[in-house]
Protein backbone atom coordinates (compact mmCIF):
# COMPACT_ATOMS: atom_id res chain seq x y z
CA UNK A 1 0.00 0.00 0.00
CA UNK A 2 1.57 3.65 -0.61
CA UNK A 3 0.42 6.39 1.65
CA UNK A 4 0.27 8.58 -1.66
CA UNK A 5 -2.56 6.28 -3.45
CA UNK A 6 -3.87 4.36 -0.29
CA UNK A 7 -6.80 3.15 -2.41
CA UNK A 8 -4.99 2.10 -5.53
CA UNK A 9 -6.62 -0.87 -7.12
CA UNK A 10 -9.57 -0.89 -5.09
CA UNK A 11 -12.97 -1.18 -6.57
CA UNK A 12 -15.89 0.22 -4.77
CA UNK A 13 -19.85 1.33 -5.20
CA UNK A 14 -20.72 5.14 -3.66
CA UNK A 15 -24.82 5.14 -3.14
CA UNK A 16 -26.26 8.72 -2.26
CA UNK A 17 -24.68 10.98 -5.22
CA UNK A 18 -27.30 13.43 -5.86
CA UNK A 19 -25.70 15.85 -6.75
CA UNK A 20 -22.37 17.92 -6.38
CA UNK A 21 -23.01 18.93 -3.01
CA UNK A 22 -23.49 15.63 -1.67
CA UNK A 23 -21.46 14.16 1.10
CA UNK A 24 -20.94 11.23 -1.76
CA UNK A 25 -19.60 13.20 -3.71
CA UNK A 26 -17.12 14.68 -1.45
CA UNK A 27 -15.99 11.18 -0.79
CA UNK A 28 -16.00 9.81 -4.29
CA UNK A 29 -13.78 12.66 -5.18
CA UNK A 30 -11.23 12.25 -1.96
CA UNK A 31 -11.16 8.31 -3.26
CA UNK A 32 -10.95 8.95 -6.89
CA UNK A 33 -7.39 10.99 -5.55
CA UNK A 34 -6.52 8.06 -3.59
CA UNK A 35 -6.58 5.49 -6.76
CA UNK A 36 -9.98 3.87 -6.52
CA UNK A 37 -11.78 2.81 -9.32
CA UNK A 38 -15.98 3.82 -8.31
CA UNK A 39 -18.96 2.58 -9.18
CA UNK A 40 -22.30 4.07 -8.65
CA UNK A 41 -25.90 4.67 -7.96
CA UNK A 42 -28.58 6.99 -8.22
CA UNK A 43 -31.73 6.81 -7.66
CA UNK A 44 -34.57 6.87 -10.00
CA UNK A 45 -34.52 8.60 -13.75
CA UNK A 46 -35.10 12.71 -12.49
CA UNK A 47 -31.35 12.25 -10.54
CA UNK A 48 -29.78 10.17 -12.92
CA UNK A 49 -29.31 13.73 -14.96
CA UNK A 50 -27.77 15.06 -12.54
CA UNK A 51 -25.50 12.12 -11.71
CA UNK A 52 -24.37 11.17 -14.96
CA UNK A 53 -22.03 14.02 -16.03
CA UNK A 54 -20.49 13.81 -12.30
CA UNK A 55 -19.74 10.27 -12.74
CA UNK A 56 -18.01 10.57 -16.28
CA UNK A 57 -16.27 13.42 -14.84
CA UNK A 58 -14.26 10.94 -12.30
CA UNK A 59 -14.19 7.98 -15.24
CA UNK A 60 -17.58 6.07 -12.70
CA UNK A 61 -16.95 2.63 -14.16
CA UNK A 62 -21.25 2.41 -14.19
CA UNK A 63 -24.31 4.01 -13.00
CA UNK A 64 -27.15 1.65 -11.80
CA UNK A 65 -30.37 3.16 -10.98
CA UNK A 66 -30.71 1.88 -7.23
CA UNK A 67 -33.55 2.48 -4.90
CA UNK A 68 -32.84 0.38 -1.75
CA UNK A 69 -36.62 -0.47 -1.02
CA UNK A 70 -36.72 -2.08 -4.55
CA UNK A 71 -35.00 -5.78 -3.84
CA UNK A 72 -34.84 -5.96 -7.73
CA UNK A 73 -32.97 -2.91 -8.22
CA UNK A 74 -30.24 -3.87 -5.17
CA UNK A 75 -30.25 -7.78 -6.39
CA UNK A 76 -29.57 -6.05 -10.37
CA UNK A 77 -26.39 -4.07 -8.25
CA UNK A 78 -24.84 -6.70 -7.30
CA UNK A 79 -25.06 -8.14 -10.08
CA UNK A 80 -23.41 -5.23 -12.15
CA UNK A 81 -20.52 -5.32 -9.60
CA UNK A 82 -20.22 -9.28 -10.41
CA UNK A 83 -20.25 -8.99 -13.76
CA UNK A 84 -17.79 -5.99 -14.47
CA UNK A 85 -15.56 -7.03 -11.35
CA UNK A 86 -15.86 -10.07 -9.83
CA UNK A 87 -15.39 -8.72 -6.08
CA UNK A 88 -15.66 -5.55 -4.35
CA UNK A 89 -13.54 -4.11 -1.83
CA UNK A 90 -15.78 -1.13 -0.29
CA UNK A 91 -19.05 0.55 -0.18
CA UNK A 92 -20.31 4.10 0.49
CA UNK A 93 -23.21 4.41 1.89
CA UNK A 94 -24.45 7.82 2.32
CA UNK A 95 -28.29 7.24 2.00
CA UNK A 96 -31.36 8.82 4.47
CA UNK A 97 -34.84 9.76 4.00
CA UNK A 98 -37.95 11.26 5.93
CA UNK A 99 -40.77 12.63 5.26
CA UNK A 100 -40.35 16.57 4.92
CA UNK A 101 -43.67 16.97 8.02
CA UNK A 102 -42.05 14.40 10.21
CA UNK A 103 -38.82 16.73 9.95
CA UNK A 104 -40.65 20.04 11.32
CA UNK A 105 -41.89 20.48 14.75
CA UNK A 106 -41.58 17.67 17.88
CA UNK A 107 -41.01 14.10 17.31
CA UNK A 108 -44.48 13.10 19.34
CA UNK A 109 -46.45 13.07 15.97
CA UNK A 110 -44.24 10.95 13.69
CA UNK A 111 -46.34 9.23 12.07
CA UNK A 112 -46.40 4.91 11.72
CA UNK A 113 -45.45 5.02 8.31
CA UNK A 114 -43.52 8.35 8.63
CA UNK A 115 -41.42 6.21 11.20
CA UNK A 116 -40.99 3.12 9.61
CA UNK A 117 -39.87 4.89 5.85
CA UNK A 118 -37.34 6.17 7.70
CA UNK A 119 -35.77 3.45 9.18
CA UNK A 120 -36.34 1.48 6.29
CA UNK A 121 -34.47 3.90 4.01
CA UNK A 122 -31.87 5.73 6.49
CA UNK A 123 -31.25 2.92 8.74
CA UNK A 124 -32.06 -0.86 7.42
CA UNK A 125 -30.61 -0.45 4.05
CA UNK A 126 -27.22 -0.51 5.44
CA UNK A 127 -27.75 -4.21 6.49
CA UNK A 128 -29.96 -5.19 3.30
CA UNK A 129 -26.79 -3.60 1.03
CA UNK A 130 -24.13 -5.41 3.34
CA UNK A 131 -26.07 -8.89 3.20
CA UNK A 132 -26.39 -8.69 -0.73
CA UNK A 133 -23.09 -7.60 -0.74
CA UNK A 134 -21.67 -9.93 1.34
CA UNK A 135 -20.52 -12.63 -1.57
CA UNK A 136 -18.76 -10.16 -2.85
CA UNK A 137 -16.65 -8.34 -0.36
CA UNK A 138 -13.15 -9.47 -0.23
CA UNK A 139 -10.71 -10.19 3.14
CA UNK A 140 -10.25 -6.33 3.82
CA UNK A 141 -12.88 -4.72 2.66
CA UNK A 142 -14.63 -1.98 3.90
CA UNK A 143 -17.82 0.08 4.80
CA UNK A 144 -18.62 3.17 5.69
CA UNK A 145 -21.98 4.84 6.56
CA UNK A 146 -23.31 8.27 7.70
CA UNK A 147 -24.48 9.24 10.67
CA UNK A 148 -25.23 12.83 12.84
CA UNK A 149 -25.48 14.03 16.26
CA UNK A 150 -28.77 13.92 16.27
CA UNK A 151 -28.58 9.92 16.57
CA UNK A 152 -27.37 10.26 20.42
CA UNK A 153 -28.63 13.65 21.41
CA UNK A 154 -32.34 15.09 20.89
CA UNK A 155 -32.07 18.10 18.38
CA UNK A 156 -34.77 19.91 17.73
CA UNK A 157 -36.24 19.26 13.97
CA UNK A 158 -33.95 16.35 13.87
CA UNK A 159 -36.65 13.76 15.54
CA UNK A 160 -37.68 10.69 13.42
CA UNK A 161 -34.25 10.65 11.87
CA UNK A 162 -32.24 10.56 14.68
CA UNK A 163 -33.64 7.97 15.80
CA UNK A 164 -33.05 6.26 12.54
CA UNK A 165 -29.45 7.20 12.85
CA UNK A 166 -29.40 5.45 16.55
CA UNK A 167 -30.36 2.23 14.88
CA UNK A 168 -27.83 2.63 11.67
CA UNK A 169 -25.15 3.66 14.59
CA UNK A 170 -26.12 0.18 16.33
CA UNK A 171 -26.38 -1.84 13.08
CA UNK A 172 -22.82 -0.49 12.37
CA UNK A 173 -21.39 -2.17 15.82
CA UNK A 174 -23.76 -5.70 14.74
CA UNK A 175 -22.21 -5.68 11.50
CA UNK A 176 -18.97 -4.96 12.27
CA UNK A 177 -18.99 -8.13 14.52
CA UNK A 178 -20.65 -10.86 11.85
CA UNK A 179 -18.32 -9.24 8.99
CA UNK A 180 -15.24 -8.99 11.46
CA UNK A 181 -13.75 -12.78 11.65
CA UNK A 182 -13.98 -12.16 7.57
CA UNK A 183 -11.72 -9.31 7.88
CA UNK A 184 -14.23 -6.98 6.90
CA UNK A 185 -15.22 -3.65 8.70
CA UNK A 186 -18.17 -1.52 8.74
CA UNK A 187 -17.82 2.11 10.52
CA UNK A 188 -20.19 5.22 10.84
CA UNK A 189 -19.13 8.93 9.78
CA UNK A 190 -21.32 11.29 11.89
CA UNK A 191 -20.39 14.59 10.32
CA UNK A 192 -21.42 18.03 11.55
CA UNK A 193 -23.94 19.53 9.58
CA UNK A 194 -23.09 20.23 5.60
CA UNK A 195 -25.43 22.13 3.39
CA UNK A 196 -26.94 19.47 0.99
CA UNK A 197 -30.40 18.53 -0.88
CA UNK A 198 -31.14 16.27 2.39
CA UNK A 199 -30.76 18.87 5.03
CA UNK A 200 -32.46 21.31 3.35
CA UNK A 201 -35.82 19.03 4.43
CA UNK A 202 -34.35 19.58 8.15
CA UNK A 203 -36.65 22.52 9.99
CA UNK A 204 -33.98 24.95 11.74
CA UNK A 205 -30.75 23.63 9.33
CA UNK A 206 -29.73 26.93 9.41
CA UNK A 207 -29.52 27.75 12.81
CA UNK A 208 -27.86 24.43 13.64
CA UNK A 209 -25.02 25.88 11.41
CA UNK A 210 -24.59 29.14 12.80
CA UNK A 211 -24.34 27.34 16.44
CA UNK A 212 -21.90 24.75 15.16
CA UNK A 213 -19.73 27.96 13.85
CA UNK A 214 -20.33 29.69 17.64
CA UNK A 215 -19.57 26.68 19.75
CA UNK A 216 -17.17 24.03 17.83
CA UNK A 217 -13.80 24.10 19.18
CA UNK A 218 -12.67 25.17 15.83
CA UNK A 219 -15.49 27.49 15.59
CA UNK A 220 -16.87 26.49 12.14
CA UNK A 221 -18.59 23.90 10.01
CA UNK A 222 -17.09 20.79 8.64
CA UNK A 223 -16.78 20.68 4.75
CA UNK A 224 -17.61 17.63 2.29
CA UNK A 225 -13.96 17.73 1.62
CA UNK A 226 -13.16 16.77 5.51
CA UNK A 227 -16.36 13.88 5.73
CA UNK A 228 -14.96 12.76 1.91
CA UNK A 229 -11.06 12.58 3.22
CA UNK A 230 -12.26 10.62 6.81
CA UNK A 231 -14.09 8.49 4.67
CA UNK A 232 -11.20 7.34 2.07
CA UNK A 233 -9.01 7.11 5.10
CA UNK A 234 -11.63 4.70 7.22
CA UNK A 235 -12.28 2.50 3.69
CA UNK A 236 -8.28 2.29 3.27
CA UNK A 237 -6.27 -0.04 4.74
CA UNK A 238 -4.24 2.83 6.43
CA UNK A 239 -7.53 2.11 8.87
CA UNK A 240 -6.91 -1.55 8.97
CA UNK A 241 -7.31 -1.77 12.74
CA UNK A 242 -10.78 -0.09 12.98
CA UNK A 243 -14.37 -1.41 13.43
CA UNK A 244 -17.38 -0.78 14.72
CA UNK A 245 -16.99 2.69 15.52
CA UNK A 246 -18.56 5.95 15.36
CA UNK A 247 -15.84 8.53 13.92
CA UNK A 248 -16.38 12.66 14.67
CA UNK A 249 -16.09 15.11 11.69
CA UNK A 250 -17.84 17.62 13.42
CA UNK A 251 -15.02 20.44 13.86
CA UNK A 252 -15.12 19.16 17.61
CA UNK A 253 -18.99 20.39 18.11
CA UNK A 254 -19.97 17.36 20.34
CA UNK A 255 -17.28 18.21 22.86
CA UNK A 256 -17.82 21.62 23.52
CA UNK A 257 -21.92 21.99 21.85
CA UNK A 258 -25.29 21.49 23.53
P1 LIG B 1 -28.01 14.27 -0.30
O1 LIG B 1 -29.43 14.70 -0.46
O2 LIG B 1 -27.02 14.81 -1.22
O3 LIG B 1 -27.90 12.68 -0.27
C1 LIG B 1 -28.93 11.84 0.22
C2 LIG B 1 -29.02 10.70 -0.78
O4 LIG B 1 -29.94 9.72 -0.32
C3 LIG B 1 -29.49 11.16 -2.16
O5 LIG B 1 -28.53 10.81 -3.13
C4 LIG B 1 -30.77 10.40 -2.36
O6 LIG B 1 -30.99 10.03 -3.71
C5 LIG B 1 -30.51 9.18 -1.49
N1 LIG B 1 -31.74 8.44 -1.20
C6 LIG B 1 -32.83 8.85 -0.50
N2 LIG B 1 -33.76 7.88 -0.52
C7 LIG B 1 -33.23 6.83 -1.23
C8 LIG B 1 -33.70 5.56 -1.62
N3 LIG B 1 -34.93 5.11 -1.28
N4 LIG B 1 -32.89 4.75 -2.35
C9 LIG B 1 -31.66 5.16 -2.71
N5 LIG B 1 -31.16 6.37 -2.38
C10 LIG B 1 -31.95 7.19 -1.66
O7 LIG B 1 -27.65 14.67 1.23
P2 LIG B 1 -26.37 14.35 2.14
O8 LIG B 1 -26.46 15.35 3.23
O9 LIG B 1 -25.16 14.23 1.33
O10 LIG B 1 -26.76 12.94 2.77
C11 LIG B 1 -25.90 11.82 2.74
C12 LIG B 1 -25.86 11.14 4.10
O11 LIG B 1 -25.17 11.99 5.01
C13 LIG B 1 -27.23 10.86 4.73
O12 LIG B 1 -27.19 9.61 5.41
C14 LIG B 1 -27.36 11.99 5.73
O13 LIG B 1 -28.26 11.68 6.78
C15 LIG B 1 -25.93 12.05 6.20
N6 LIG B 1 -25.55 13.27 6.94
C16 LIG B 1 -25.76 14.49 6.41
C17 LIG B 1 -25.40 15.61 7.13
C18 LIG B 1 -25.64 16.99 6.56
O14 LIG B 1 -25.63 17.95 7.34
N7 LIG B 1 -25.83 17.15 5.27
C19 LIG B 1 -24.79 15.49 8.38
C20 LIG B 1 -24.57 14.22 8.90
C21 LIG B 1 -24.96 13.10 8.17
Amino acid sequence: MSFDRPMADRRGIVLGVANDRSIAWGISKALVGAGARLGFTHQGERLERRVRPLVESVEGEFLVDCDVTDDAQVEQLFSTVEEKWGGLDFIVHAVAFAKKEDLEGGFLGTSRDGFLLAHEISSYSLTRICQAASPLLSEGGSVVTLSYLGGERAIPGYNVMGVAKASLESSVRYLAADLGPRGIRVNAISAGPIQTLAARGIGGFSQILDVVSERAPLRRGVTQEEVGNTACFLLSPLASGITGEVIYVDAGYRITGM
